[in-house]
């Protein structure tokens, strides 16, 4: 297209360029002709639109081609052309004056005619061209409105878009918002999922809580059934028992007052006598003992030789009766077993004491303490054995009991307390005090309350030791003092209203040997004169009390004083003689057992038993 339109121009450029002697002339001639100066100029004018036609048909592209096309209609041309029509006439004018007229008049109509229709040629184009710019200014206005129209909807889409920006930034923020949520609610979601499993395994785990509890629960009424049952059980064997410890009560009155009748037909003062083993073995001959069980004889034989010499030997017989007979082989407990029954009347409310009398080496302490070992015990240990074991099975019945333990010496008349834990220079005198109820009480002593025998055996070691302290040569210390082993015993019958009082006194005799006068010096005289004092004094009380004598010497030796209360008609009491058994002792031997046969002999009134 563009190409059609340069070929346009450059043809229309080919005429306009023989024109300048026509329009030379025509300009001339104008003068005249006034219509055909404006339709010169009109054309001249109308040359330029030529362009717009073209960009007329440009207007197709969407490209402002009137732009590229004002160059070319600006281009000075015209006027180089106008100059060049300037000087043209002049050259014209004097060759045309050099031809001939009638040549000049036709070529003029010729040129006329021509030109005529090269104007109305021009009108034409022109008309055409002003009618296609008619058309390119509508469509310009045209494309105006469109312009602003899309300007406005550009502007309303800025603002939409603006707008759009903000949602979509509100969108991200929603979106990052959601992703939170989501991760949040995945975790929920997990959570949730391990609430749901704790929830089975615990919905699990309470069936069969539930289950165990429905059996429990089962097992419980059962149980309540059967406690019901136990109950109304415990309340008739509460009722029996009622009746049961009544008839105990009373069985147990009627064994007491039994066991003192049997006592008191045994007589209240017994004498045992025990024979210790001989020192080298073998069995001595001047003891005989008779071969059955119950023993209760020992005769001593003493072989004399014939003052004539014809009839050989004679032999001297000494027969003793005691209550029992003990030979070397009895063992304690056998030796115990006897002596029991007192040891019960002690905790039914009887004073009772029991002695070891005999020669120095006869046994005595054997006897009283024995070994270590329990086979070994002596009459201590066991009683005390017997008195907590048969306390226990009386608190069952109701009662009550408490005991206090003293342990003391009697030495060259004086007194000395074995529980004493002091310093040795510090021990305190012991004196001895009648209380207004006629009772005994060693004044500065322990007397050590007690709740179980294991306490007592820790207070015996404790005499034990005190004993042996200071003494060089403890054998001949201990068997020249009297040890006196004491236990109180108090008991209660709440229930009943009946209380009781007694003491087992358990007594270690001093030797009973007798010292050759012409021997005895100073501390050993002493000792022997106290020694044999408080025995025999013990001989004379136990004798004025058989004898019912009104006096009663117990103040002349500190052993009977201290020893009133179980030897009274309100005591039971028990001698063992002890015997060595080797030929040497014969004399001690003969004057023991004649002594403890003067104590036998006595019948020391009828004991009462010290209720209140
Ligand atoms: P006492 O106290 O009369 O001086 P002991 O009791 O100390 O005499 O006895 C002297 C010795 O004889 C001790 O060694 C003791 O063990 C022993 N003895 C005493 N009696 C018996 C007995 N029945 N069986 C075995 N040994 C005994
Ligand atoms: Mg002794």
């Amino acid at each position: 297209m563009a190409s059609g339109a340069e070929q346009g121009k450059a043809t229309m450029n080919k005429k306009n360029s023989s024109l300048p002697v026509l329009l030379g002339k025509r300009v001339l001639l104008s003068n005249t002709k006034e219509n055909s100066q404006p339709d010169q100029k009109k054309m001249r004018r109308d040359v330029e639109p030529v362009k717009p036609k073209a960009a007329a048909t440009v207007t197709f592209s969407k490209r402002p081609v009137v732009a590229s096309t004002r160059p070319t209609l600006s281009k000075p041309a015209p006027i180089r052309k106008a100059s060049t029509v300037a000087a043209g006439p002049s050259r014209a004018l004097g060759r045309a004056s050099q031809q001939r007229p009638s040549d000049l008049k036709g070529k003029v109509s010729n040129t006329d005619g021509k030109s005529h229709n090269k104007v109305k040629t021009v009108h034409q184009e022109n008309k055409e061209l002003k009618g296609s710019v008619a058309q390119m200014q509508q469509r310009g206005a045209e494309l105006k409105q469109e312009l602003d129209k899309q300007r406005n909807l550009i502007s309303e889409y800025e603002v939409e878009l603006k707008a759009l920006l903000g949602v979509k930034e509100e969108l991200e923020k929603t979106i990052s918002d959601k992703n939170n949520l989501q991760r949040d609610l995945s975790n929920l979601h997990d959570k949730y999922k391990a609430m749901e499993t704790l929830r089975d395994s615990q919905e699990l785990e309470l069936q069969t809580l539930k289950m165990k509890l429905s059996v429990q629960e089962s097992t419980l009424a059962q149980l309540q059934a059967t406690l019901r049952d136990r109950e109304e059980d415990i309340r008739s064997f509460q009722e029996t028992v009622g009746n049961q410890r009544d008839a105990i009560h009373a069985g147990e009155l009627e064994r007491r007052q039994l066991h003192n009748t049997i006592q008191e037909l045994k007589g209240n003062i017994r004498v045992f006598c025990r024979v210790r083993p001989q020192v080298g073995g073998g069995l001595s001959e001047h003891i005989q003992l008779p071969g059955s069980d119950n023993k209760t004889t020992l005769t001593l034989i003493k072989t004399e030789e014939s003052h004539t010499g014809q009839a050989g030997d004679t032999q001297k017989k000494y027969n003793f009766t005691f209550d029992k007979v003990f030979g070397p082989h009895a063992s304690q407990q056998e030796v115990f077993e006897e002596i029991s029954l007192l040891v019960q009347s002690a905790l039914d409310g009887y004073n009772v004491c029991c002695f070891a009398y005999g020669q120095t080496g006869s046994g005595k302490t054997y006897t009283m303490e024995g070994g270590d070992l329990e086979e070994t015990g002596g009459v201590i240990p066991r009683a005390v054995q017997q008195v907590f074991r048969a306390s226990k099975t009386l608190r069952e019945q109701g009662w009550e009991f408490s005991f206090t333990v003293s342990f003391l010496e009697i030495y060259n008349e004086t007194l000395r307390d074995l529980l004493y834990t002091g310093m040795a220079s510090k021990r305190p005198e012991l004196d001895m005090r009648k209380s207004t109820n006629n009772e005994v009480t060693v004044t500065n002593i322990n007397y050590k309350k007690v709740t179980s025998e294991d306490q007592v055996f820790a207070l015996i070691d404790l005499a034990k030791k005190n004993r042996s302290t200071g003494q060089t040569n403890l054998n001949d210390c201990s068997s020249r003092s009297h040890s006196v082993f004491k236990l109180d015993i108090e008991g209660e019958h709440a229930g009943r209203d009946i209380k009781c009082k007694s003491s087992l006194c358990l007594v270690d005799l001093a030797g009973s040997e007798r010292m050759v006068k012409s021997q005895s010096q100073g501390e050993r005289f002493k000792e022997m004169t106290a020694i044999n004092g408080s025995l025999s004094h013990l001989g004379i009380v136990i004798t004025a009390l058989a004898n019912k004598e009104s006096y009663v010497p117990y103040r002349n030796s500190k052993l009977t004083y201290l020893l009133q209360g179980c030897l009274g008609g309100n005591s039971k009491t028990l001698m063992f003689v002890n015997i060595a058994p080797e030929p040497d002792n014969f004399g001690e031997t003969l004057n023991s057992l004649r002594f403890a046969c003067k104590v036998n002999n006595c019948v020391i009134g009828t004991a009462n038993s010290n209720r209140k």
